[in-house]
């Protein structure tokens, strides 16, 4: 994590001195204040850690969450690393929380690890019954560089099997798409999912009767793979954020809520 509590103040890990109690803001247990040359400045629970917010701390997450924060602050905005909605249950924070000149809150959810269906709906339905616009950023892995290839937007992967949050994430973007993040170049891609079409083999074969049938010979759509196209990249102080309300929908056997929706916008860049 990278914020921890001190006497009840919230001390950001690249500000925090060596010495004190810093205590985990969820379970209250004590911290250490890592620091070093290849790592992020963060702090991390002494095992054996049975808290859950200590779940999913990478290093590239807790890099995504600093870059995000830092280009929301550069911009004028209001920002707070790991911020906790108090009327939420069980995990609280939000990776990144901004405030628009309007004051409306908008939670950033940097997914590096995959989250269960369950879980990112009730945490989805949570921000839009509280008024907080809500966007969620997939990581990429680094597969879609070695099965893609270039294309005129950006990056084209053929044949992606998406994780099912990502079949979430996509479709609460609607015709927008989804924002994914690449760790490795910490860069932007605004992704778009279309249906992949496999091709079934023509084949002949005989029936008891002696009679000769026919099959395949067509596409199929594909369950399991979609082409992804990834527009991009874009750096974090590039995107501006825009705030849409969206309507309940249920498709898929999905269930995206009703709320506020945060979208990406690249600014019209001058070279
Ligand atoms: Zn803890």
């Amino acid at each position: 994590m990278l914020i921890a509590d001190l006497n009840g103040e919230r001390i950001d890990a690249a500000r925090a001195k060596r010495g004190p109690d810093y205590r985990c803001p969820a379970c209250c247990e004590i911290v250490v204040l890592k620091q070093g040359r290849k790592v992020i400045e963060h702090f991390a629970h002494k095992p054996p850690i049975s808290c859950s917010s200590a779940n999913g701390e990478t290093r590239a997450h807790l890099e995504a969450k600093a870059l995000v924060h830092s280009a929301l602050i550069g911009r004028g905005l209001k920002a707070e690393i790991e911020f906790s909605v108090s009327t939420f249950r069980g995990d609280r924070r939000s990776d990144v929380m901004a405030w628009s000149p309007k004051n409306v809150s908008i939670a950033f959810e940097l997914q590096h690890t995959a989250i269960d269906l369950d879980e990112i709906e009730a945490r989805a339905s949570s921000y839009g019954h509280a008024g907080i616009a809500q966007i969620w950023i997939p990581f990429l892995k680094s597969s879609v560089w070695k099965d893609g290839e270039p294309c005129r937007e950006g990056w084209f992967v053929e044949r992606y099997s998406p994780r099912p949050f990502e079949r979430w994430v996509h479709g609460f973007g609607g015709k927008h798409g989804m924002w994914m993040y690449d760790p490795a170049k910490k860069e932007f891609w605004l992704g778009r999912m279309a249906g992949h079409q496999t091709y079934v083999e023509e084949k002949s074969w005989y029936s008891e009767g002696g009679e000769e049938n026919y099959g395949g010979g067509f596409h199929r759509w594909s369950k399991r793979y979609k082409e992804l196209t990834l527009t991009g990249p874009h750096k974090a102080d590039e995107l501006l954020i825009k705030i849409e309300t969206r309507k309940k929908f249920n498709g898929e056997g999905f269930s995206w809520p009703a709320g506020l929706i945060a979208r990406l916008i690249p600014r019209q860049i001058t070279r």
